[in-house]
């Protein structure tokens, strides 16, 4: 069973993420606007902790 780590989405600051990829324990997140968006704003997580914030998104964060 994966709990924390195994979730697909994340919200950070308002903006939601989409699981992108695993390497090793580190995973990286990439805005789930990105397909509408063109924003290639992405998170990289280890665990709970974030290691890296990511660029500007190119669009408001999403309130919903
Ligand atoms: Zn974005």
């Amino acid at each position: 069973m994966t709990s924390s780590t195994g979730a697909r989405l994340m919200r950070l600051r308002g903006y939601s993420y989409g699981r992108h990829s695993v390497c090793s324990n580190k995973v990286r997140w990439l805005c789930s606007e990105s397909r509408n968006t063109k924003c290639h704003s992405t998170v990289v997580t280890i665990g709970r902790q974030i290691i890296s914030p990511g660029e500007k998104h190119t669009h408001p964060p999403n309130s919903t």
